[in-house]
């Protein structure tokens, strides 16, 4: 076949215009580009990465204001407010952006999340409630639902606080029922504060249904049975908590003893505590065997208990309790001696939060420092 030069000549110069136009339309598409991000924005970005959150706001302003249909700016805006504490002006931003018609779905539930975040982190729980009920349903919803749960606590609405874990316990969010028992206990110990001791005891006794391994339930509603004169249904209750949740015995041992005491079965609960006691030698069951064998005179010297402590846990406590009955030999410095002990013994039998170290001379079912349910444990500091 014949090489055709003239294929060359005209194909070189068409190759090279469709070169050119394609080159054109890059250099365009480019400019569009660069033209719908504007300058300011990177100067933003820059600020932010140079941890200068100020010039970053004044140039996502001046951005905002070049652009004010840009959805991303707003909610960098918006973001950086909340994190500076500029609450109103990031409230502002976030209801900006709702309030734009042309905005899609997902952005208007990021949107609702980012004003529900403002709101809580204001303080503003009445707000921040109302903006977080509106993200059931969106991808936001179990988050919602944590932050509502929280501002149901803090403002101890224990009804909404049990609504909404049932709703997210129906949706496998995780098992709430110890913290629902505690929501129970908490509206019983109001209905029994007015004076509803029926109303009270059956919450208590829904509570122990709805989290039977939960101690809390049985040893509110033992003291209940107490304080209704029924000392032997407030003595069973307890036993069945030395069944069921035996850790936290310690947290009833007194009032075990003063129980088995007025119900004439010392010998029972003493042997339990015992039982309990070589299992797990607590100060708290150590203080009811001591009381129990002195009431009872089952031995010549109930406080050898606390040497006996002594042999096989190094304790103050238990040292300072024993000393205080004993006869010194220089009896005379016993008082001073004995207040040294007492005051650094003191701070050991306090309770402390495993969460965030509160200490605290009560138990708490809930820290009041942290918030966490259910941690502090039933032994004193010393015990730790
Ligand atoms: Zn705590």
């Amino acid at each position: 076949m014949e090489f055709d030069l003239s294929w060359i000549l005209l194909g070189l110069p068409v190759a090279f215009v469709l070169g050119w136009l394609a080159s054109r339309f890059d250099i365009r598409q480019l400019r569009d580009e660069s033209r719908r991000a504007p300058k300011a924005y990177f100067k933003g970005l820059n600020f932010l990465l140079n941890e200068q959150q100020d010039q970053a706001i004044d140039a996502f302003i001046e951005a905002v204001q070049n652009d004010p249909d840009t959805t991303e700016l707003h909610f960098a805006l918006g973001n950086l407010f909340r994190r500076r504490g500029e609450y109103n002006r990031a409230v502002r931003v976030h209801e900006h952006l709702l309030s734009r018609g042309d905005l899609g779905r997902a952005d208007r539930d990021r949107a609702q999340h980012a004003l529900a975040l403002d709101f809580l982190k204001a303080g503003l729980l009445d707000h921040a409630e109302e903006a977080l009920r509106r993200l059931e349903g969106t991808p936001f919803e179990a988050q919602a639902r944590i932050a509502l749960l929280a501002i149901y606590e803090r403002s101890r609405d224990w009804p909404q606080a049990m609504a909404i874990t049932q709703k997210m316990q129906a949706a496998h969010q995780g098992d709430f029922s110890a913290r629902q028992a505690h929501f129970l206990c908490e509206q019983a110990l109001g209905k029994s504060a007015q004076g509803d001791i029926d109303g009270a005891r059956a919450l208590f006794e829904q509570a122990v249904q709805t989290a039977p391994q939960a101690a809390r339930a049985r040893i509110e509603l033992a003291r209940l049975k107490q304080r209704m004169g029924q000392p032997q249904e407030a003595l069973d209750t307890l036993l069945e908590l030395a069944e069921v949740a035996p850790a936290w015995l310690p947290l009833a041992a007194a009032l075990m003893v003063e129980l088995s005491l007025s119900t004439g079965q010392g010998a029972k609960v003493l042997e339990l505590l015992r039982q309990r006691y070589d299992l797990m030698p607590s100060l708290d069951l150590l203080d009811g065997i001591v009381a129990l064998d002195t009431a009872l005179a089952s031995t010549p010297n109930p406080r050898e208990w606390y040497v006996r402590h002594l042999e096989h846990e190094p304790s103050l406590v238990a040292a300072a309790k024993w000393l205080h009955d004993e006869t010194l030999e220089h009896e005379q410095f016993h008082p001073q001696v004995q207040r040294s002990l007492d005051q650094a013994a003191k701070p050991l039998t306090r309770y402390r939060c495993a969460a965030c170290g509160f200490e605290a001379r009560q138990h708490f079912w809930q820290c009041p420092g942290c918030q966490a349910w259910d941690s502090y444990p039933a032994r004193r500091v010393e015990e730790l």
